[in-house]
């Protein structure tokens, strides 16, 4: 039996016995979508439901985006790898889902595929670690000695850009934007209600579709994300114009690093890069 399989069989097995034994009132995992490789998340409700339940390499999306949703209190089983493990920690961190509510299923795992491409995602979109930082179950192997090498390689040719260079490459990306808001609907850490981008009184930013517009979105989300960012790609991977949106957030997330010595989403006993001032921090990112 592949790892895979391994996982989705254990995943099927822990979410029956967690709603049999009315542990949880809910599984968030992923289910059968149109073939293969295109599953959907998934919301297991009850015993039939759990049949439904798949685990491959293409089960990209991250479930904790959901968990906001659900009121405080509600037990939520939820399936996550490790990037999706990082945004349920950061998620407790700020108070937004209770450690107490949740059953954490891990999954180690790499190798995983985006949907639209085929592409391993591993390196490119997401932060490139193999375990769950946080499970309460691990649904396979843990897995030793993985070196996929760094999450911010990929930035080597941004990095390498000037100041104008850079700007021409991210105004060019921004005009193919069509406002779909995608990238923050998928995002698990984009959770404000109302998003400044809905406000009215005051307004924000320009609605219609504009270039301005469209900086003046992207530049608030990219900065709202610093710190927060948890690297699991799925803002990119929704975006139907392929804006490779997750090279601005790893830059923010490698500069946030260096700063605060703090990766996102990585402890729940850390606070939040950006509301934990300290007299040491460093204040480059005023200059
Ligand atoms: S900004 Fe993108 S990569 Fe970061 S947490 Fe949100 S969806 Fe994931
Ligand atoms: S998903 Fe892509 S096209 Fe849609 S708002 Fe986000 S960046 Fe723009």
């Amino acid at each position: 039996m592949t790892a895979m399989k391994k996982i989705e069989e254990n995943l099927r097995k822990e979410a029956k016995r967690l709603l049999e034994g009315g542990e949880v009132s809910v599984v968030l995992a992923y289910g059968r979508g149109y073939d293969e490789n295109h599953p959907m998340p998934f919301a297991a409700r009850t015993v039939e439901d759990v049949d439904s339940l798949v685990f491959n390499e293409y089960c990209t999306f991250n479930l904790a985006r959901y968990l906001p949703k659900y009121p405080p209190k509600t037990k939520i089983a939820v399936a996550v790898k490790a990037a999706d493990s990082r945004a349920v920690v950061q998620l407790i961190q700020e108070e937004k889902v209770r450690r107490e509510d949740l059953v954490i299923l891990g999954i180690p795992v790499t190798g995983m595929k985006d949907q639209k491409t085929g592409e391993v995602i591993d390196n490119k979109t997401t932060c490139n670690m193999a375990n769950p930082v946080l499970y309460d179950i691990l649904l396979g192997d843990e897995i030793h000695g993985f070196k996929g090498g760094s999450p911010y390689d990929v930035l080597a040719e941004l990095e390498g850009m000037d100041h104008d260079a850079r700007m021409a490459f991210w105004k060019k990306e921004f005009e193919k934007c069509i406002r779909c808001f995608a990238c923050r609907k998928a995002c698990p850490m984009c959770y404000c209600d109302p998003c400044f981008m809905d406000a009215s009184r005051p307004r924000w930013a320009d609605k219609s579709p504009t270039p301005d517009g469209h900086l003046m979105y992207h530049l608030t989300r990219f900065y709202h994300l610093a710190g927060r960012c948890i690297d699991c790609g799925e803002c990119s991977r929704a975006c139907p114009v392929d804006i490779p949106l997750y090279l601005f957030h790893k830059k923010l997330a490698k500069e946030c690093e260096d700063m605060f010595q703090q990766a996102a989403g990585m402890k729940i006993e850390d606070k939040p890069a950006m509301v934990n001032y300290g007299n040491q921090d460093s204040d480059e990112m005023l200059k």
